[in-house]
């Protein structure tokens, strides 16, 4: 693979960056998430234009213009010899001398690698996951630090769940580690608005789902979830999975419902299905 590191493209086992770098001695950075689907990348403005918003959000200055970035993204993407692929577009805090304040001299990396291919049992049967109390501390921002994420992912495959989702103090549902939450309650489509990064395939499903049912982005106490009808969660790296089961609970009658089946397909029919295996 050919990575993009901080102005040059270099075969990925010699992609490097100074370990002075915030990224390294704080964990500050941000990044986004894309795929390519049949070899274009998928939403690329939008990306890029939330890794602009994640990096106002931790106060790190960007000195590269939107099309800059897109245009790194594309030549790397180039670079590869992929059918499809993930495109990890990530910019460090950068080197600093008291290894705390970014310098304005963040580092822009760009990783290409084979789209992975995700078990179609999730899309055909449905998936459990769990919830565990635990917030990210700035929602709108896709900050490299994915420390409770891992955590809760590892608890979630302990439990044989794809996905754990977050519960606030307040006890409201938010979202998952890597993933957005919908729920449908009364024979409306309910979705966090506040408290979670705002995916871009949760835009897209909203969107679908407008044309299709009522929909509330409203707060959803966890209370609420045992009510609902049918559940899933979205994000650009699995697309949308049915979730059958939430914690020791079935979700309607345990089998993906018709609305999250038609979602699934009007998804497909605009060409952000996941791959499968
Ligand atoms: N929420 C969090 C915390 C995420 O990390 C992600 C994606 O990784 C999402 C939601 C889904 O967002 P998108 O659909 O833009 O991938």
């Amino acid at each position: 693979a050919i990575y993009h590191v901080d102005g040059q493209f270099m075969p990925a086992e010699k992609a490097v960056i100074p370990v002075d770098d915030l990224a390294v001695v704080r964990g500050i950075g941000v990044f986004d998430l894309l795929r390519t689907y049949d070899g274009k990348p998928l939403f690329l403005q939008e990306h890029v234009q939330r890794l602009f918003d994640s990096a106002k959000a931790i106060k790190l200055d960007l000195p590269w213009s939107p099309d800059h970035i897109c245009r790194v993204a594309l030549e790397t993407l180039a670079r590869n010899d992929l059918e499809e692929a993930n495109i990890r577009i990530i910019v460090t805090g950068g080197s600093s001398p008291d290894f705390m304040t970014p310098q304005g001299k963040p580092r822009l990396i760009v990783l290409v690698t084979p789209l992975p291919r995700l078990p179609r049992w999730w899309y055909d049967q449905g998936v459990k996951v769990i919830t565990l109390v635990s917030e990210r501390r700035i929602p709108d921002a896709k900050s490299i630090d994915y420390l409770p994420a891992a955590m809760a992912l590892q608890k979630a495959r302990e439990a044989e769940a794809v996905e754990a989702i977050y519960i606030d103090r307040r006890g409201n549902a938010l979202e998952g580690t890597t993933s957005n939450l919908f729920a449908l309650i009364d024979g409306t489509l309910v979705t966090p608005g506040k408290g979670i990064l705002s995916g871009i395939t949760r835009k897209v499903v909203l969107a679908i789902a407008q044309g299709i049912c009522p929909v509330a982005v409203r707060d959803l106490p966890r209370k609420e979830l045992p009510k609902a009808q049918e559940v899933f969660i979205t994000g650009t790296n699995k697309g949308l999975v049915p979730v059958v089961q939430i914690d020791d609970t079935p979700v309607g009658d345990g089998r993906p419902g018709p609305l999250t089946r038609r979602i699934m397909a009007a998804l497909e029919a605009q060409m952000t299905a996941p791959r499968l295996s």
